[in-house]
């Protein structure tokens, strides 16, 4: 068995484990050394450290401080890297946390983190996704049940100074356009909830200050939130700092394309056996900017979808341009208000968009002024036929359960 390099106990706070991080900072001490063509495994928390429970309240999901997010495992420094180097990283697999069979999805408020349609689920829900073996189901959402495409929601190296500076110097600089914007268009640093891993004293409090948050993708990658970034895939990361500094967390058991309930995918806590290997001068050699990566051979056999279309014309009917935001948010919609003619509540419907392999294209940015984005709905994920016919749909879902929701106080 390879070395468990970082171990995490659910039962204790992650602000007490040195080998856990918060946000994105050159200073962060390695958690941990490897070499070139070592393989090892990291455990995580679930992207909250443990603050969302398996229980039938959304009580948690509304209350929680965003400013905690994303606990990752590392940084891991790689013998030998450099910046502009290319570090790769192949995900030999990725689990569940034996003592952990469970997943969360739900909606934040609209008034603490929202979500991709939070102006039409405004308040906190959530459901709670049991994991057996390689497929999941939900007490809170009945009627489906499917295989899990099990991916880290981020992973990435540590940014060097002049990358965090340009980081937040960009994020600040748009905040700065609409400061009193709920929810806000980006979060700057915040030392107060900053886990700085190994670091102490002066210099954790200066990183702190400046440390940028987990929450967008970045050039280094980060929580891209790419359900293909699955077990089996092959990544190139960029490569900044000396040693690399590989993090990551919030692994998701299985996420639609978007993530768009933002609390978001399969939230789970698990492990990560990966190997590590480096290209010397890869960045320039290869024009690399941003991580690319090679797909896992293994993925769930889903081949046949109901197809939603939706256009850059929102909800109040108003023409936008080639927005290709509006159109997939139609597109989402579209497929909500068809799942609800077989008895699921527009909650549920939603859960199944943010967690089933629901799959996302940009289908056309051209043809002026609508683009057109397309939602697509695997069919066999259902226990029941969704598909149109011409007897029409049969209320599958009657007088289920309901997803538990808590309003704002
Ligand atoms: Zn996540």
């Amino acid at each position: 068995m390879p070395d468990t390099l970082i171990k995490v106990d659910l039962k204790q706070s992650p602000y007490e484990n040195e080998q856990v991080h918060n946000r994105w900072h050159p200073d962060i001490p390695m958690a941990c050394w490897v070499k070139p063509g070592d393989d090892f495994v990291l455990e995580t928390y679930d992207w909250t450290g443990g603050f969302i429970q398996n229980n039938d309240s959304a009580d948690d999901v509304r209350d929680i401080d965003l400013s905690i997010v994303h606990f990752l495992s590392g940084p891991v420094g790689v013998h030998g890297a450099e910046p502009g180097d290319l570090l790769v990283v192949d995900l030999l697999d990725i689990g569940a946390k034996a003592d952990s069979l469970w997943g969360f999805n739900g909606f934040f408020s609209k008034n603490n983190g929202g979500g991709f349609l939070t102006d039409h689920f405004p308040f906190a829900q959530k459901s709670i996704w049991d994991i057996q073996g390689m497929f999941t189901k939900s007490r809170h959402v009945p009627g489906v049940n499917y295989a899990g495409l099990i991916h880290p929601g981020l992973i990435g190296c540590l940014p060097d100074p002049s990358l965090l500076e340009k980081w937040n110097e960009r994020e600040v600089g748009l905040i700065a356009t609409e400061p009193d914007r709920v929810p806000p268009l980006a979060n700057p640093p915040f030392a107060a909830t900053a886990h700085m891993g190994k670091l102490g004293g002066d210099a954790k409090a200066k990183a702190a200050a400046e440390g940028a948050r987990t929450v967008p993708p970045r050039e280094h990658g980060g929580n891209c939130d790419i359900k293909d970034l699955s077990r089996g895939s092959k990544i190139y990361f960029p490569v900044y700092v000396k040693g690399a500094g590989l993090s990551v967390g919030d692994l998701h058991f299985s996420q639609g394309d978007g993530e768009i309930t933002f609390c978001g995918a399969i939230e789970m806590a698990g492990w990560v056996h990966m190997k590590v290997e480096v290209i010397k001068g890869g960045m320039a050699m290869y024009g690399i900017r941003n991580p690319i990566f090679r797909p896992s051979p293994i993925t769930p056999h889903y081949n046949d979808y109901l197809i939603f279309e939706g256009i850059s014309v929102d909800e109040a009917g108003k023409q936008h341009y080639l927005d290709v935001n509006v159109a997939y948010r139609q597109a989402c919609l579209n497929a909500i208000e068809y799942l609800t003619k077989f008895g699921y509540s527009k909650a549920q419907a939603y859960s199944i968009l943010g967690t089933a392999p629901v799959q996302g294209h940009i289908s056309g940015v051209v043809d002026i002024p609508n683009s057109c984005a397309t939602l697509w709905l695997p069919t066999q994920i259902f226990d029941f036929d969704i598909r149109p016919n011409a007897s029409g749909p049969v209320k599958y879902i009657q007088g289920g359960p309901e997803m538990p929701l808590s309003p704002d106080l």
